[in-house]
């Protein structure tokens, strides 16, 4: 193990740290010891209910004798927890022939304090088996983990196919098939406890009993927390997770792209506890015994907060584009099978103005492609068919103005509107028809035909 040996024994600690938490520990934490050669790790386990406080040596050495074995029993023996406790010794190298019988012998005596011993080969099967990259002189997050990317029982345009369905005058026979990109974008949901009491000569003023859980976006740069929507999907299907299988995703998806998680999970760890620290510190007002009011910041210490889990996955984000005419509609959204969180909607929007959102009508035009909102949709004279008001041509008659597709249906409607009753041209004014006034202006309209007005 080239990059193991060439950490420092603290980064070794940082690394234990990452390996117990994947294994499903809880609670874990380094805990500062006066011993010169090396500090413990400190977490915990629930078996039947009982939690039990497991106490990691971790040796970054070659050889681990006796002598280690032996003191961190002694050491488990008078460690503050109220509960049953275990040990473990963890090293790069390996453990010599009286360690192992030392260990031996605590289990075949059903000592209360057993002691596990995992070595190097053992550290590098664990690693394997956590996608931990032990090799790449970082210690990366490697996840292979996913939400799905579409729902196995739809298809990966149905959410497109969907957003189409509120466009009136579309036929789902006339879409394309949109162009598909799936970006695997990294993302880690946190658990982490936040417990502290605050007091003072006149006692507790204030408490702080908090578990948050939260999903960050862990691509390079700095974390950055998704918002409710997005964490949402991603907690609530983290069960449903498949493997990220690249080959096969592009099997589906025109462009497929895994990015890299950016930073190690020490470092996500680090980076909860600062926020966590931040968010809970407050300023508590309160009376003294003498009656004097006084101002206390409640900050809480670093080891009032413990990270109970990091999860790194997977959260897909799906592109489509459709084209259609002179347009193309993009579509973006985050995916975890059959749920999703639209990111982009280029559907439901009007390309001749700003309306957008789902509340609007929105209608195809069939002769450019364009998706536009009611105020920039009219009726095609000649056919009796939506047009946009972006490539129609123009014309007025009967004082209104008429919509055409082209010069060549415009020219075929004035040579029927010249073939017209009055009264039928009229009607081409609709608003102008009705009520008392009609035969008044159907003899005005007759005199300005007359006279070559209209
Ligand atoms: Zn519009
Ligand atoms: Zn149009």
């Amino acid at each position: 193990m080239a990059v193991l040996d060439d950490l420092s024994g603290f980064e070794f600690e940082d690394l234990m740290e990452d390996v117990f938490r994947n294994l499903g520990y809880e609670n874990v934490r380094q805990a500062d010891r006066t011993a010169d050669e090396g500090r413990d790790v400190i977490m915990e386990e629930v078996v039947d209910g009982m939690r039990r406080a497991v106490i990691v040596e971790c040796k970054h050495t070659d050889t681990v004798g006796r002598p280690v074995v032996q003191k961190l029993h002694s050491a488990i023996a008078t460690f503050d927890f109220d509960g049953p406790r275990r040990g473990i010794v963890v090293t790069t190298g390996r453990f010599t022939n009286p360690a192992q019988e030392y260990a031996q012998r605590l289990r075949k005596n059903d000592d209360p304090h057993p002691i596990e011993l995992i070595d190097g080969e053992d550290l590098r099967e664990i690693a394997d088996e956590i996608g931990l990259d032990l090799y790449n002189g970082r210690i990366e997050i490697l996840c292979d983990e996913t939400l799905r990317p579409y729902d196995p029982a739809a298809s990966v345009t149905a959410p497109v196919e969907e957003a189409f369905r509120d466009i009136e005058n579309i036929e789902a026979t006339e879409l394309r098939e949109p162009y598909s990109q799936a970006t695997f974008r990294p993302v880690v949901a946190i658990t982490a406890d936040t417990n502290a009491v605050f007091e003072t000569s006149v006692g507790v003023i204030h408490r702080i009993n908090d578990r948050t859980r939260f999903v960050v976006h862990a691509e390079r740069g700095y974390p950055q927390v998704a918002d409710d929507k997005v964490g949402t999907l991603v907690t609530e299907n983290l069960h449903s997770t498949i493997e990220l299988d690249t080959e096969q995703f592009e099997e589906v998806f025109d462009d497929v792209e895994e990015r890299r998680f950016g930073q190690t999970q020490t470092e996500y760890k680090e980076w909860v506890v600062d926020r966590l620290q931040d968010y809970h510190t407050t300023t508590v007002t309160y009376t003294g015994d003498n009656n004097v009011t006084y101002n206390k910041t409640c900050e809480p210490n670093l080891s009032d907060i413990s990270v109970q889990s990091i999860e790194p996955v997977y959260l897909p984000e799906v592109h489509q584009t459709t084209e259609l005419g002179e347009y193309s509609y993009p579509y973006e959204y985050y995916a975890a099978g059959p749920s999703r969180v639209t990111v982009k909607d280029g559907i439901h929007r009007c390309v001749h103005c700003e309306t957008s959102g789902v509340k609007e009508t929105y209608t195809y035009c069939p002769n450019c492609g364009a998706i536009a909102c009611d105020s920039h949709i009219e009726t095609e004279r000649l056919e009796g068919k939506p047009v946009c008001t972006g490539c129609a041509v123009t014309e007025r008659f009967a004082l209104k103005t008429k919509y055409f597709y082209d010069e060549q249906n415009l020219e075929a409607f004035r040579e029927e509107y010249a073939e017209m009753p009055i009264h039928e041209r009229a009607m081409e004014n609709k608003p102008l028809v009705g009520g008392s006034i009609v035969t008044t202006l159907l003899v005005i309209l007759g005199l300005l035909v007359t006279f070559g007005v209209i």
